[in-house]
């Protein structure tokens, strides 16, 4: 859709790019920057792509075109726009800006960030309503929009009403639902789905990171996100699953299992790494899915955990009648939650007593 709008010189003003990071939505961004930016860009009936040669290619390749601009969270601190952050901030910015330039699909996030604030967006503003230092179109690229803060959201959406004169302006997004609906309805919404397991598994073997053989373990569970199975890669896959498992099991044990279910959670919080975290509770996901599928469609459906049918089938088989789906969506909250530095051991700990709960109900209720 976008090669057709760009063909046709019907590039919109505002675009919502929706889905992973991991899955290109910068990655996309940023080639439609360069692409309509391009002096010779290569045209076919039915694509168009950047030269890779002229002068704007090669300042855009590096990052360093004046038309493109990448906006994203700052740190939390004093600092409310990028002209006023500290030092350290600056270099922080640089280091990451050469890392996407590198890779596009690479995770675009400052230590520490926190939100884009408001002093983010009037800049853009003055920006905007300079004229363009060289030919071309401008792009500015909001990443992780949804990490505008209130008073930030409030003036982006200004200025999104007011017209201006080639500028496109992209919003990149894993939760368009955090949002304010006025922003999305301004929006040309283009969902960025989950890339194929084989382009993960070609990715990850291309990229030196690891064998096809391991590529395609990890694959599965990565869900389409380049950066997932990147952080799986260097994480051992089996070795979270059974703590992901050991945390399900203490829940759903007899009288004793606070203790037991504390010291699970207790036992994943302490490696303090929110991404291992996060991580563990994507596999729990997978694996419940698997054995949901089980319970809906018998021994025939297509398992992610397939070295683990006799475990799934046993979990299926006593409690399959649960209500799954509420028991995702307990898991993808605490993950939210865990991603927005909340306690993880307290949030697991939290989310495995609102599992315990809904097996709980599906049982009283059968
Ligand atoms: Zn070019």
């Amino acid at each position: 859709m976008l090669q057709r709008c760009i063909l046709d010189k019907r590039i919109p003003q505002a675009l919502l790019l929706t889905g992973r990071e991991g899955a290109g939505t910068i990655a996309l961004a940023l080639a439609m920057a360069r692409t309509v930016n391009c002096h010779h860009p290569q045209t076919t009936s039915t694509t168009m792509e950047p030269c890779e040669a002229c002068p704007s290619c090669i300042q855009s390749a590096s990052l360093q075109h004046t038309n493109i601009k990448l906006v994203m969270a700052l740190p939390a601190g004093k600092a409310d726009s990028e002209e006023d952050v500290a030092d350290d901030v600056v270099e922080a910015l640089r280091e990451v800006l050469q890392a996407v330039a590198e890779d596009p699909y690479t995770r675009v996030r400052l230590p520490n960030a926190s939100m884009i604030r408001i002093g983010q967006i009037r800049e853009v503003k003055r920006m905007l309503s300079l004229s363009a230092a060289q030919e071309g179109r401008r792009v500015v690229i909001i990443v992780n929009a949804e990490e505008m803060n209130v008073e930030a959201s409030n003036a982006f959406l200004k200025t999104l009403e007011e017209p201006h004169d080639d500028v496109t302006i992209i919003l990149t997004t894993s939760r368009p639902e955090r949002l304010l609906q006025t922003i999305v309805s301004r929006c040309q919404e283009l969902i960025v789905p989950p890339l194929s397991d084989e382009t993960v598994i070609d990715t990850l073997v291309s990229r030196g990171l690891c064998s096809a053989e391991e590529a395609s373990l990890v694959a599965p569970f990565a869900e389409g996100d380049i950066q997932r199975a990147s952080d799986y890669v260097s994480e051992d896959v089996r070795g979270m699953r059974t703590s992901a498992l050991a945390l399900l099991r203490s829940a759903l044990r007899g009288k004793d299992y606070r203790n037991a279910l504390a010291d699970a959670a207790a036992e994943i919080g302490d490696e303090r790494s929110k991404t291992k975290a996060e991580a563990t509770l994507s596999l729990l996901a997978v694996w419940l899915r698997d054995a949901y599928a089980l319970a809906l469609g018998g021994p025939d459906v297509r398992l992610v955990n397939a070295d683990d049918r006799s475990a799934l089938e046993k979990f299926a088989a006593a409690f399959g009648s649960a209500d799954l789906p509420a028991v995702m969506t307990v898991i993808e909250r605490a993950s939210r939650d865990i991603h927005r530095n909340t306690s993880i051991s307290l949030t697991l700990l939290t989310a495995m007593m609102d599992i315990r709960g809904i097996i709980a109900r599906t049982r009283a209720t059968s």
